[in-house]
């Protein structure tokens, strides 16, 4: 998702209580942040933040931190928050690409990762730029708790493909995962759709879902 520019993005953004940027890195300062000890459950790539509010408010007991590489993207995804009238106290932001997430969150700081709708970099010289590739798995590796999971969902048939060839290798496990999940009663128990995820499946493309750990978990 790119928007065209929004002039004063940046600055809104900067100048934003809930939200953060690559420039000031919060590895360990969670707890402080939200002022509990809570779990802390982060969204990569989430676009404008409809799911990850909507966990927000059926899940006071979760911390939730979306982050979004583009400015002009997440303004949205405030807009909606600033509208609330009850303002939500467990959700914050981060602008920043997720190459940089170990300067965010210090080693065992976040309880899940969501992936959704992940960018498919579809030339094979940009695989390591998946967010389900190998490389972030690494990454995610440094940041999780040891029963840390990961969630992702895609319509895209060809990145959930590569995605499952990532899993054993990298030293993960699949938990759980299918290829029609809104025709999946198990795993559609509790679903809560993305933007994307609406958009594509009232096109009529199924949703792919995988639900991944660490091997030794
Ligand atoms: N998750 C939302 C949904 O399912 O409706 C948005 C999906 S959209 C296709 C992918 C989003 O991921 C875009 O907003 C894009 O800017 C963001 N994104 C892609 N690569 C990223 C990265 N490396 N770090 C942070 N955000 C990223």
């Amino acid at each position: 998702m790119r928007l065209r520019n929004i002039p004063g993005a940046r600055e809104t953004i900067a100048a934003h209580n809930l939200c953060f940027t690559e420039e000031s890195p919060q590895a360990g300062n969670w707890q402080d942040i939200f002022g509990n000890d809570h779990p802390v459950h982060i969204e990569i790539g989430m676009g404008k933040g409809r799911f990850l509010t909507a966990l927000a408010e059926l899940h006071p007991e979760i911390n939730y931190v979306g982050i979004e590489k583009y400015s002009s993207v997440l303004v949205r995804a405030l807009e909606k928050i600033d509208a609330q009238t009850e303002p939500l106290p467990n959700i914050r932001f981060i602008r920043m690409d997720a190459t940089d997430i170990c300067a965010m969150f210090a080693p065992g700081e976040v309880d899940r990762i969501y992936l959704n709708f992940s960018d498919p970099w579809p030339k094979d010289r940009h695989a390591k730029r998946r967010l389900t590739s190998a490389e972030f798995l690494k990454r995610y590796d440094q940041i999780l708790v040891p029963s840390g999971r990961i969630e992702f969902k895609t319509d895209n048939r060809d990145l959930f493909a590569f995605s499952l060839d990532q899993i054993e290798p990298a030293g993960w496990k699949l938990l759980a995962s299918t290829w029609d999940l809104h025709h999946d009663d198990a795993l559609n128990a509790g679903n809560v759709m993305t933007e994307y995820e609406e958009r594509f499946s009232s096109q009529g493309n199924p949703i792919c879902k995988m639900i991944i750990a660490r091997c030794e978990s």
